[in-house]
């Protein structure tokens, strides 16, 4: 891994954290909740890693397909 620890937005230090955030897919709504990922402790933006990034765009896509309007993911129950 040769991850930066600055944040590409505010030049903060970035740190391991967990993050909430919902994805809107317009028929329907997930909240991911405890999302592993990298957290700027000046700005508090969050950078998702591209594992987890993928594994968010492939619930949605069920989601989506599976028609469900709501859904609330809990990513770190999901975590190996
Ligand atoms: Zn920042």
């Amino acid at each position: 891994m040769t991850r930066e620890s600055i944040c590409p937005l505010c030049k903060g230090t970035m740190g391991p954290g967990k993050t909430t955030f919902t994805v809107d897919f317009g028929s329907g709504l997930v909240v991911f909740r405890n999302v592993p990922a990298d957290v700027c402790q000046q700005c508090g933006e969050a950078w998702l890693s591209d594992s987890v990034a993928s594994s968010v765009e492939k619930i949605v896509q069920e989601a989506r397909s599976g028609q469900r309007e709501f859904e609330v993911v809990n990513l770190s129950a999901k975590a190996a």
